[in-house]
């Protein structure tokens, strides 16, 4: 008899190893990922030139630690694009192996550079509008009713907000496009 494979050690980083290995060693970005994925919304974020930086709102377990966190919540941890090494593991579930040296941008077949043929969805998209077409032939083809996406206050060009897409008989194209762009 074989032993079963190992399985692997489960997930537990929340916002604690979040904040003492990301936020407080200069290696956050500020890109707001685990701001807008908080389920719990407990993660503030300061908008100011040079700060950009996340916050913790609840002050129960002091500001560096997280008691969702301490229940099993691990969702900043897996939303933040700084947070320890995720690309080799990515890299062997989408391609059977790790990228080399001279692959720092990732494992790739084709670069292609693409822009949406409709000319308004290209005007709103963010970088010529791919996204939100492949986002509207599939609404529009009923492969998703709608679409998580991220949009802008219109009080402040810059604070990004969640949004969603949905699909309806009535809903226009720029709908879908305006929502997704980003900046
Ligand atoms: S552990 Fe969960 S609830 Fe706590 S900050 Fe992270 S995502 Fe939010
Ligand atoms: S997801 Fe990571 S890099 Fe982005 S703001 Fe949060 S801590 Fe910073």
């Amino acid at each position: 008899m074989t032993d079963a494979p190992a399985q692997p050690a489960r997930w537990t980083a929340q916002w604690k190893e979040l904040y003492s290995e990301v936020i407080t060693t200069g290696l956050c970005t500020g890109c707001a990922g685990c701001v807008v994925t908080c389920p719990h919304d407990v993660i503030g974020y300061e908008h100011e030139e040079g700060k950009y930086i996340p916050f913790h709102l609840e002050e129960e377990l002091g500001l560096d630690n997280c008691v969702h966190g301490e229940k099993g919540c691990t969702t900043c941890t897996r939303a933040c694009p700084r947070f320890r090494a995720w690309e080799p593991s990515a890299d062997m579930h989408l391609f059977g192996r790790q990228r080399e040296p001279d692959e720092m941008a990732g494992i790739w077949q084709q670069l292609l550079l693409t822009r949406a043929s409709d000319d308004m969805v290209h005007r709103m998209g963010q970088d010529g509008g791919l996204v939100s077409a492949m986002l509207i032939w599939l609404r529009d083809n009923d492969y998703i009713d709608a679409a998580l996406v991220s949009g802008v206050e219109a009080s402040a060009c810059c604070v990004l907000r969640p949004s969603t897409t949905r699909s309806s008989p009535s809903s226009s194209r720029p709908s879908t496009a305006s929502r997704s762009r980003t900046w």
